[in-house]
């Protein structure tokens, strides 16, 4: 084997395998505690999925906060992920990123963004900042695999073999593979112990086999959605916008309820209020007076005009009124039909775009096998995990940056002053 373990410098103290947000992370913070640190990258091009971020602008954090902030990542994993949080929180990330000359502004939903509205200053930045660290990268080089040795590890990779004290794995999940998140960070752990909580697609548009709902592709709804599980149970609830599309429904909310889906394997019902803002008799009430003042018009004229006129007419097709039916021949019982399909329009759901098209992966190396104070693995001392290959995942809106460039400033952290304390 080629060993590649000494540079002009000596040995590596620490190799970091992935460089995207968190393995950027890792490395500059190992580097400037000190440390000799090599960052392997499997592409040429680091940080691919930050440069699509946000549609190309990058929503780098959010402006939550403390407890709230932990919630947007579900009881158990908030909880796990509050001592990275509260070390480094969105305002540290703001700071840091702003202080290596890329400004950021807030918009609307709590989304940080870039000012320029170009996610590649982001990368660039966090590239130069690394070198400026003394990171030496190998680009081009993807690692094979980890063995453990006396003194550390020896890390197997296309260009061939290093060795340190340390490592510190932040190869992503599976979603987007195109990016370069294939899964291998899960071969490794797997191979040194660790379990594996299977990956599934999230953040994903939702496939949804209603022809009739692909017909209004194009309409964009600010709709509650509610997820009901196969059991009948709720498992998530929404309110933000969504987009109806020639598959199904895309943006933040049908995304957002995507690994829910995915993680039960399907058999999912979903259920979308398309009047959040109105209650139900309200809406009921407005057919009858429409019914009274206007009898001789459309049905779809007695529904609120917040509702395109396309899904007006659409919701009177799907509850079985015909086109030229009026008002005033509306019986109560499609009156009441027509008012749940506003309310709570049911539509079965068995699983989303997939991994092709899923912003992030849930699942992942489980938490409990690693310390959340420090990143390290419980069953490979020496060995850091970080980003999005852990079994953490959150919502649209800047939530998955965050815990990534968290988590990876603590295993950066962490991986160096282990490695210096051997030294
Ligand atoms: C289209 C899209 C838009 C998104 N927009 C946002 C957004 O606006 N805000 C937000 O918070 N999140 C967003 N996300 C999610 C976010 O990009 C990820 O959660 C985050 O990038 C995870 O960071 P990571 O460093 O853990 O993994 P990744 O970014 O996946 O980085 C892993 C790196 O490891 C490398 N690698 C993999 N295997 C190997 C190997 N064997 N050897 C060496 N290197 C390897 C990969 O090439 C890659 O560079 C988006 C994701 C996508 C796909």
């Amino acid at each position: 084997m080629n060993e590649s373990f000494v540079n002009d410098r000596g040995p590596f103290e620490v190799v970091v395998i992935g460089g995207g947000a968190a393995g950027m992370m890792a490395a500059t913070v190992a580097a400037r505690c000190g440390a000799r640190v090599k960052l392997l990258e499997k592409n040429l091009r680091p940080g691919l999925k930050i440069l699509i971020s946000g549609g190309g602008r990058c929503n780098l954090t959010t402006t939550r906060a403390g407890a709230d902030l932990e919630r947007q990542y579900g009881e158990r994993r908030g909880r796990w992920l509050r001592h990275a949080l509260r070390s480094f929180p969105p305002r540290a990330l703001r700071a840091h990123v702003e202080s290596l000359g890329v400004p950021l502004q807030e918009e609307d939903l709590e989304k940080i963004f870039t000012r320029s509205g170009k996610a590649a200053d982001v990368v660039r930045a966090l590239v130069q900042d690394a070198e400026a660290a003394g990171v030496v990268w190998s680009r081009e080089d993807p690692m094979l695999a980890i063995h453990r040795a006396e003194d550390g590890f020896v890390v197997e990779s296309a260009k061939g073999v290093t060795r340190a004290a340390t490592v510190v794995l932040a190869t992503g999940g599976l979603s987007y593979p195109k990016t370069g998140a294939t899964g291998d960070g899960y071969r490794a752990t797997t191979a040194l112990g660790h379990g594996l909580v299977p990956p599934v697609p999230a953040l994903a548009p939702l496939r949804l086999d209603e022809p009739w709902l692909h017909e209004l592709q194009g309409l964009v709804l600010d709709a509650g959605l509610g997820l009901r599980g196969p059991d009948g149970s709720w498992l998530v609830h929404r309110r933000r916008p969504t987009l109806v599309t020639h598959r199904g429904l895309s943006g933040p909310g049908p995304m957002d309820v995507s690994g829910y889906v995915e993680e039960v394997g399907g058999g999912c019902t979903l259920v979308l209020d398309l009047l959040p803002d109105t209650q139900e008799d309200s809406v009921e009430q407005r057919l009858l007076d429409a019914s009274k003042r206007e009898g001789r018009r459309l049905i779809h004229h007695g529904l609120p005009d917040t509702l395109p006129e396309r899904l007006r007419t659409a919701l009177r097709a799907r509850v079985g009124l015909p086109e030229d039916a009026t008002l005033s021949g509306l019986p109560k019982v499609a009156r009441r039909d027509l008012v749940a399909a506003c309310k709570r329009l049911s539509v079965p759901v068995d699983s989303s775009l997939g991994f092709g098209a899923a912003e992030v992966t849930r699942g992942g190396v489980p938490l409990d096998q690693v310390d959340a104070k420090t990143m390290e693995s419980r069953l490979a001392p020496g060995l850091y995990l970080c980003g999005e290959i852990l079994d953490i995942d959150g919502p649209i809106g800047g939530f998955n940056f965050q815990a990534a460039f968290a988590t990876g400033r603590l295993a950066g952290k962490h991986a160096a002053e282990r490695a210096r304390m051997g030294s």
